[in-house]
């Protein structure tokens, strides 16, 4: 597996992706990935329609994208091959869950409150999983309101802290880092630089985490301007973590490509060698 290509961050239909799990491992193996990671938010939904449909050649490792904060800022962690019978992570991430719904819910009633022709049953028929503002993003397209998932995505819609945007359960994230790890799953640090997205956590978080038993910084991802990634790669040199790449693919909600960026197969390896609750298939 030496040039193998390698990418750890995806969503489907399990949570705000388009791309349905057994449909998300055939476009990996046709797009010539030797092993994808299914990250969907907060879930494991998606864990067996994808193993199911495994194409021969195709690794892949079962994972989630956990909603986090460290000192009131939002982030996202990336867990690999934890247990999923593991009671206390499936109730937090049940948590989770269940606050989307509120939350979702109570942006749809500020939009109608305001005259915004979106529904929350129009929202509920395009979430198949975890409920995610991408769902409330194309309610808002399919009514003609905004242009794209994209546009949706500003202070004047559902962008962070926008007009229109709630907010929901998050845990904190050394704690969620204790949860996976007790579940025999390793972790990485979603998008860390995502600066576009709201504001980010500073080094000192970066630390903590590091402490708690991260694993590993994702580096490589498509909202990181090269200087971002050159000094990311500089913190995780710092607190020996690994470095990985993904695309974090939601398949038509975002533009990015399966594959366009990718993690070494030496990270690869040395990252699930740390991993005792799930096997990777
Ligand atoms: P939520 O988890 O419900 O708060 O929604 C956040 C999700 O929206 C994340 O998965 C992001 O990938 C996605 N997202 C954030 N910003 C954008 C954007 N500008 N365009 C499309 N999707 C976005
Ligand atoms: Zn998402
Ligand atoms: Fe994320
Ligand atoms: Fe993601």
């Amino acid at each position: 597996m030496s040039r193998a290509r390698i990418d750890l961050h995806t969503h489907t239909t399990a949570s705000d992706g388009t791309t349905p799990p057994e449909v998300l491992v055939r476009e990996a193996a046709e797009a010539g990935l030797d092993a994808i990671a299914l990250t969907d938010h907060d879930t494991v939904a998606g864990w067996d329609r994808a193993a199911d449909a495994l194409p021969p050649g195709l690794s892949l490792v079962r994972g989630a994208e956990i909603s986090c904060a460290r000192n009131g800022i939002s982030l996202h962690l990336l867990a690999y091959l934890f247990d999923p019978t593991s009671t206390p992570l499936m109730d937090r991430m049940t948590e989770l869950r269940e606050s989307r719904v509120r939350r979702a819910e109570q942006m749809v009633r500020m939009l109608v409150a305001d005259g915004v022709p979106v529904s929350w049953e129009q929202v509920r028929e395009l979430a198949d999983g975890t409920v995610g503002r991408p769902h409330v993003a194309q309610a808002l397209v399919e009514s003609g309101v905004v242009s794209s998932v994209a546009e949706a995505f500003t202070p004047e819609w559902i962008g962070s802290h926008g007009r229109y945007w709630g907010h929901r359960l998050e845990i904190d994230v050394v704690e969620m880092i204790g949860l996976v790890r007790d579940a025999g799953g390793v972790t990485v640090f979603a998008h860390p630089g995502a600066a576009a997205r709201g504001r980010v956590v500073g080094d000192a978080v970066i630390a903590d985490m590091a402490a708690a038993g991260l694993a590993g910084l994702e580096v490589d991802h498509p909202d990181h301007p090269p200087e971002t990634r050159a000094r990311l790669r500089g913190l995780a040199a710092q607190h020996s973590l690994l470095v990985t790449g993904a695309s974090d693919f939601h398949g038509r909600n975002k533009t990015v490509r399966l594959g366009e960026h990718l993690t070494s197969s030496d990270v690869f390896e040395e990252l699930l060698s740390g991993a005792s609750g799930s096997v990777v298939l």
